[in-house]
């Protein structure tokens, strides 16, 4: 299938920043530049504890359920605590950013509709009704999500220029257009942002987790939604 094809052997996570323990990812972030409470840039912060919770993620081309541990801070300005997220997650979500990219190309790429789109290997993880879910979510933000891989790709490849990759951009399927009558400008702009990750990550010879993850940190750097 084309999603595990494009997939690189050893970027399971991008950042690198995890190590396991005893059964469990740990990640190893940095604290913030600023503190994502008061905005205070002074850096002073305390390790205060750790956060523990699922997380639905790829492991080599598998799907797994792990235990993620977060690191949590303390600011020392406005005395607030805060949890640290990797950039290959969202903070709100169990799963990985590229399994819902994944869940949400099958969809879109698909002539088929929501319930013959998504592969039966997702069947465990991934429902029809969650899909549509994402779906929904997604196309709120689309024109956000676009424009941060669209920028962690400019970052990335320059100087060479971003139309060298897409010669006047890619069209979405007639097909999906079809599918969204609703909303189908959304749904193309979706479609739009999904190739341009995965043709950004070809022609930068990058996994396309590590692409979502550049992009994902910009977006989470202007506490911006991106993706959901
Ligand atoms: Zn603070």
């Amino acid at each position: 299938m084309l999603w595990r094809e494009l997939l690189k052997e050893g970027a399971d996570f991008p950042s690198g920043r995890f190590f396991r323990h005893r059964g469990v990812l740990v990640y190893k972030g940095d604290p913030p530049e600023v503190c994502p409470v008061c905005e205070s840039n002074e850096r002073r912060y305390h390790v205060h504890g750790s956060f523990l919770r699922w997380f639905v993620t790829l492991v080599g081309r598998k799907i797994e359920r792990v235990r993620l541990r977060k690191p949590r801070f303390k600011c020392l300005i406005c005395t607030h605590t805060f949890s640290l997220h990797p950039p290959e997650g969202l903070s709100y979500k169990h799963t990985c950013n590229f399994l819902i990219v994944v869940f949400l190309w099958s969809y879109l790429a698909s002539t088929a509709g929501m319930h013959r789109a998504l592969p039966a290997e997702f069947s465990e993880d991934a429902s029809p009704r969650t899909v549509s879910r994402y779906l929904k979510s997604a196309k709120a933000v689309a024109v956000e999500t676009q424009q941060f891989i669209r920028e962690a790709l400019i970052e990335k490849m320059e100087p060479r220029p971003i139309e060298e990759i897409f010669f006047g951009g890619p069209d979405p399927p007639e097909s999906l257009l079809k599918k969204q009558r609703a909303e189908p400008e959304k749904a193309s702009t979706l479609w739009r942002a999904l190739a341009m990750l995965f043709q950004g990550a070809k022609a930068l010879n990058e996994d396309p987790r590590t692409l979502l993850a550049w992009a994902n940190q910009r977006s989470q750097n202007r506490k911006r939604r991106f993706l959901l």
